[in-house]
C-alpha cells in the first residue's frame, strides 16, 4: 500500500505519459480484469478529491453532514410556523385557556412531548388510524421505542398514575395546551405538528362532569367568537360495546360489496371507524347500521339521559349523534364533537372533540380510574376565527390593528424617537416603527403598508423646536404638535381607531 502511494504521488505526467506502453502490456496479460481496476482506481481518487472538497465545506452536526453552501432546508411537509402576523390569535386563544381554565378550577399541566410508543399504542389501540399510520415512532439511543405524542390524554393519565394523583381529592382536573403531532396526510386543517388546548377530569364517574367539560370547550369557543353545535353520543362500557361489534360486524359483512377500500379493511380491523367514514358510497350503509345507542345497558343509559339533562339546563345546543365513536379504544360511555354551527354539513373537520374513557389507566397498567377530558384544535380554530372576522384576504392591509407609524430622520432624531416609542410602550400604547430604516421615504412607504391612520415625524428641527410632525396618512394633511402633547394625541388617536397593548 504505501509504495503503490508513492507511485501514484510521483507526478500525473509521468503516469500519463506512460499510459499507452502500460495500456499494451496490460492487455496482453488481463485486459478486463486490469482494465477495470484501473478504471475503479481513477474512479475512486477523482471521488476522493471531489470528497475531500466537499468535505472542507461541510461541518459535522453529530451524525449530519451539514454542507454550508447546499439551499436552505425546507419547512418540513405538514409543518406550520406561526407568524407574528397571527399572534393576535393565539394570545387570544392562550389567555382564554387559561382563564376558562382556572374559573372552572383546572390546574395546568405540561406533560413531555416524547413518550414511550407503548403508552399510545396500549391506550389509543391497535388498528386506530393514529397509532397505525399516524404516529411518529422513532428509536432513542437507547433502543427505547419512542412517539411523538399524538394526543395528550394518555400522557396526562400516565402522569396520573406515576405521580399517585388518585391519592389527591378527586377528581383531578387539569388542563394542557400544546403542540401534537400526527403524520397525516397534509390538507385543510390537518397538519403534521398541530396544537390543541384540553381538559381532562380524572378520578370521578359522574355525569355532571361530562357535562361540565363539554360546557367549557362549548363556552371557550363561544368567548372567542364561534358558536358550535355539540354532537353527542354514547358508546357505553365496554361489554357493551362488544356486544354492540359483533352485531356491527355481522352487518357489514353482509353489505361489504357496497363500502369503500378502507372500510372492507375496516371491518376486521375497527368496525367502529366505519361509522366515522366520509366517502359518499358507504353513507347509505352506515345510515342503515345498527345503532349503538340500542345495545347499551341501563347504568350507561340512564348515565347518558343525564349527561343529556344538564345540558338541555345549561342551554348548550347539540345534535344526538347515533354514527359518532370517536375511534379510539379507550373511549367509554360519552363521546363529543364541536363544530361550527351551521357549517356541520360543509365541514368534516371537528373543531375538537373528547369522551369519558373509564377504561384508559387500566389499559396502561394502573388501577380502574374513572376520567373525562376533550382536546380542540388551535389550527382550525384560528382558521374560523379568521374566516369570522373576515380578515383572510385583507390580511396585508389589516396586518396590525395599529393606527400610528413613528418615523424618524437623523442621529439625534433616532435617539429621540427610541426614547419616546419606549414612553408610549410604558403607557401601554405599542406603535409601528422601524428604527434601522434611514430614509423617511421608505418609512413612509412601510407606514401605508401596514395600513396605519397617521404617521409621527421626528427629524433634526422638531428635535431642536421640541415639536413633531403628525401625518395624516389618509389626506397627506400634515400638523405640527409640541411634544408635550405627544402622548394625549396617542391616547386621543388609539381611543379612536385602535387598542392598547
Ligand atoms: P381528535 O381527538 O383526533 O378528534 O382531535 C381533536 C381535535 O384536534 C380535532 O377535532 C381537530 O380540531 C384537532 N386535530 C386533530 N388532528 C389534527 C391534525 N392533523 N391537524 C390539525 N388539527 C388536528
Amino acid at each position: 500500500m504505501p509504495r503503490k502511494k508513492t507511485k501514484s504521488k510521483t507526478t500525473k505526467k509521468k503516469t500519463t505519459k506512460r499510459k499507452p506502453a502500460r495500456k499494451k502490456t496490460t492487455k496482453k496479460k488481463t485486459p478486463a480484469k486490469k482494465k477495470t481496476k484501473r478504471k475503479t482506481t481513477t474512479k475512486k481518487k477523482k471521488k476522493t478529491a471531489k470528497k475531500t472538497a466537499a468535505t472542507k465545506k461541510m461541518k459535522t452536526a453529530g451524525d449530519i453532514r451539514v454542507n454550508k453552501k447546499a439551499k436552505t432546508p425546507s419547512l418540513l411537509r405538514g409543518m406550520k410556523d406561526l407568524l407574528p402576523k397571527d399572534e393576535e390569535y393565539w394570545l387570544k386563544m392562550r389567555h382564554e385557556a387559561e382563564s376558562i381554565s382556572n374559573v372552572y378550577g383546572y390546574g395546568k399541566i405540561e406533560t413531555p412531548i416524547m413518550e414511550e410508543a407503548s403508552l399510545f399504542v396500549r391506550s389509543i389501540g391497535r388498528g386506530t388510524d393514529v397509532v397505525d399510520k399516524e404516529m411518529y415512532i422513532f428509536e432513542d439511543r437507547d433502543k427505547t421505542k419512542i412517539a411523538l405524542r399524538p394526543e395528550a390524554t394518555a400522557s396526562v393519565m400516565r402522569s396520573y398514575i406515576s405521580h399517585g394523583m388518585q391519592t389527591l381529592p378527586q377528581p383531578v382536573k387539569v388542563w394542557y395546551l400544546g403542540p401534537m403531532f400526527r403524520h397525516d396526510r397534509p390538507q385543510a386543517g390537518r397538519f403534521r405538528q398541530f396544537h390543541q388546548f384540553g381538559c381532562e377530569s380524572i378520578g370521578g364517574h359522574d355525569p355532571v362532569i361530562d357535562a361540565e367539560l363539554i360546557i367549557i370547550a362549548y363556552n371557550f369557543l363561544k368567548d372567542l367568537g364561534i358558536n358550535t353545535t355539540v354532537h353527542v353520543n354514547s358508546i357505553g362500557t365496554l361489554d357493551d360495546r362488544q356486544n354492540y361489534i359483533i352485531e356491527l360486524v355481522g352487518y357489514l359483512r353482509s353489505k361489504r360489496g357496497y363500502l369503500c377500500d378502507d372500510c372492507k379493511r375496516r371491518i376486521n380491523k375497527n368496525p367502529l371507524r366505519v361509522l366515522d367514514c366520509k366517502q359518499e358510497q358507504c353513507q347509505p350503509v352506515i345510515e342503515e347500521a345498527p345503532q349503538i345507542i340500542d345495545w347499551l345497558s341501563d347504568k350507561p343509559k340512564d348515565f347518558f339521559m343525564k349527561v343529556l339533562e344538564y345540558l338541555d339546563e345549561l342551554e348548550v345546543p347539540y345534535v344526538l349523534q347515533s354514527t359518532l365513536v370517536r375511534g379510539l379504544d379507550y373511549y367509554t360511555d360519552t363521546v363529543f364533537e364541536f363544530y361550527e354551527e351551521d357549517e356541520e354539513q360543509k365541514s368534516q373537520n371537528a373543531l375538537g372533540g373528547g369522551g369519558r374513557y373509564n377504561g384508559l389507566s387500566e389499559q396502561i397498567g394502573g388501577q380502574e380510574t374513572p376520567g373525562c377530558g376533550f382536546a380542540l384544535g388551535l389550527e382550525r380554530i384560528v382558521s374560523v376565527m379568521k374566516k369570522k372576522e373576515n380578515k383572510e384576504e385583507n390580511e396585508e392591509k389589516k396586518e396590525v390593528s395599529n393606527p400610528i407609524y413613528f418615523a424618524q430622520l437623523g442621529e439625534l432624531a433616532r435617539r429621540g424617537a427610541l426614547k419616546m416609542i419606549e414612553e408610549l410602550r410604558k403607557q401601554g400604547y405599542a406603535v409601528k416603527h422601524n428604527l434601522a430604516k434611514h430614509s423617511l421615504k421608505s418609512q413612509l412607504e412601510l407606514a401605508n403598508k401596514f395600513g396605519v391612520k397617521y404617521c409621527f415625524i421626528l427629524g433634526q428641527k422638531e428635535i431642536q423646536d421640541g415639536t413633531l410632525i403628525v401625518r395624516d396618512m389618509d389626506s397627506g394633511i400634515q400638523e405640527i404638535i409640541d411634544q408635550s402633547q405627544m402622548m394625549k394625541k396617542v391616547a386621543d388617536i388609539f381611543d379612536k381607531h385602535g387598542k392598547n397593548i
